[in-house]
């Protein structure tokens, strides 16, 4: 029996215009294989024998040229945007990561054979949306595998990012990689290097957002990928901690990010948690007891993932989060806390950066134990909460007087004016009361003498 792909009206009568001026509209790739599996996808990409030109004069002033060099275009149409490529065959890849040139072929066949996986090489008809399955990725899906299309070697020579991609696969739908593919990554894997930071990095994260993120990385570390993307990470691995841990370093890491994945939480607090011990390796001693302990492996932590998120080429605020989460995940909070320290606490982590905090401690805990109490944990994201709630002051910015209203007491403009807020600012976090221009006023004067 033909499989069918769902075809809405829109998308139907996009391809009539194809098909009126002779030519055929194919939806492919993910679209069409997490359609099969039930699973959304909103990143619809077509495929069809009209070339590029052929689609912008179909639709002239509502296309986009996005990569007119590789035949993509984008077409605007009832309000939506549809990427549309040509079919094209590849020339020879010299480079192991671009092909030297690129045909446009008037054949399906062509197009979906140069597609790195068995799962990504359906292609549905925009008329009826009967499947054309000529790789056997069906039975592939069936039998959850990840399997090259054609020969695993020639397909990973090729292109090397398609190594990674097949572990990201692996985790976004929790298949395996067929045999023959991944023993074809284990002999090539050293050709990551070719692959731009940006590219791995997009596909790392993918594979960390995906159903078994751990199945990716242990992918990912047979085949000698991970030593090449995270070497960090596989220096933890077989590092035994002796004490609280039932696990080495590695492998807690990983049962972390598997933590966080079952809570849900966002990209950066699983690159945290994946990476958050990375620094124990270095941190290392061996006490007399016999137990391991790892100081500073925070500090020195936070370091590590800043240039860790550096070399692939992070944006700013995703580096800063996720070595900031890594830095501060070892803080020791009890109910004896006063209100003041609280609130320091808030000031060096950030208020927007607390719930991130709190989620990489949750996976964190969860991983040494998975049945451990929260309940401390819980109890000082409130008291947090009710801090920032209550608007108390916690930065300079919050204080009843300004650098201004300083210098018109006589303090000098310079590093004096910023000693001096700095100290007031410690008087109201630990005494909200003293927030008053009078009181801050008679405090700076006061601080600036002790201070000069
Ligand atoms: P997702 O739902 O995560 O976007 P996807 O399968 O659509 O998954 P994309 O990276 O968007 O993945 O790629 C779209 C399609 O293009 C793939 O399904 C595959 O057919 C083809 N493709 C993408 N990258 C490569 C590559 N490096 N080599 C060969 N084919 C590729
Ligand atoms: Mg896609």
């Amino acid at each position: 029996m033909k499989r069918k792909c769902h075809i809405d009206d829109n998308v139907r009568a996009l391809g009539e215009i194809f098909r009126q001026a002779g030519h055929e509209l194919y939806l492919v790739g993910g679209a069409v294989r997490d359609w099969l599996l039930g699973l959304e996808n909103d990143d619809w990409d077509f495929t069809t024998d009209a070339l590029p030109e052929e689609v912008m004069a179909l639709f002239p002033r509502r296309c986009i040229p996005t990569g007119i060099g590789h035949g993509t275009v984008t077409v605007r149409f009832r309000g939506r945007s549809y990427e549309v490529t040509t079919f094209r065959s590849e020339g020879s890849y010299s480079d192991g990561r671009h092909p030297d040139s690129v045909t446009f072929v008037r054949s399906l066949e062509s197009d979906l054979e140069r597609r790195d996986f068995t799962i990504n090489a359906f292609a549905a008809n925009t008329s009826d949306g009967i499947i054309i399955d000529l790789h056997n990725g069906m039975r592939d899906l069936k039998d959850h595998v990840v399997r090259a299309i054609g020969d695993p070697e020639e397909r990973f020579r090729e292109d090397a990012l398609r190594m990674l991609r097949a572990c990201r696969f692996a985790s976004r739908l929790d298949f395996t990689l067929d045999e023959a593919t991944e023993a074809a990554a284990t002999k090539l894997s050293g050709n990551i290097r070719l692959i731009s930071a940006e590219r791995i990095r997009e596909e790392l994260f993918k594979l960390l957002m995906g159903r078994n993120p751990v199945r990716g990385l242990e992918l990912m570390r047979r085949t000698g990928l991970l030593a090449h993307v995270l070497p960090e990470l596989m220096d933890c691995y077989g590092v035994e901690q002796v004490g609280r841990h039932h696990e080495d370093v590695y492998h807690h890491c990983l049962t972390t990010l598997e933590m966080a994945r079952r809570h849900s939480y966002p990209l950066i607090v699983r690159v945290a948690a994946l990476l958050h011990d990375v620094a124990k390796p270095r941190c290392l001693k061996v006490e007399t007891d016999g137990t391991t302990s790892f100081h500073g492996h925070d500090r020195l932590g936070g370091e590590m993932v800043d240039a860790i998120m550096r070399r692939l080429k992070s944006s700013n605020e995703e580096r800063e989060l996720a070595s900031l989460l890594v830095r501060e995940h070892m803080f020791n909070y009890t109910d004896e806390w006063s209100d003041g320290a609280v609130r320091r606490f808030i000031r060096r982590v950030g208020a927007q950066n607390i719930e991130p905090l709190i989620q990489l401690r949750i996976a964190d805990a969860q991983a040494m134990d998975p049945s451990c109490r929260l309940d401390g944990l819980w109890a000082f994201e409130e008291r947090m909460k009710g801090e920032i709630g209550r608007k108390v002051p916690l930065s300079v910015k919050d204080l009843a007087v300004d650098g201004n209203d300083l210098m018109a007491l006589g303090i000098p403009r310079g590093p004096m004016l910023g000693k001096v807020l700095s100290a007031i600012l410690e008087a109201v976090l630990d005494d909200e009361g003293l927030n008053s221009p009078e009181v801050l006023s008679d405090l700076a004067l006061r601080k600036w003498k002790e201070l000069s």
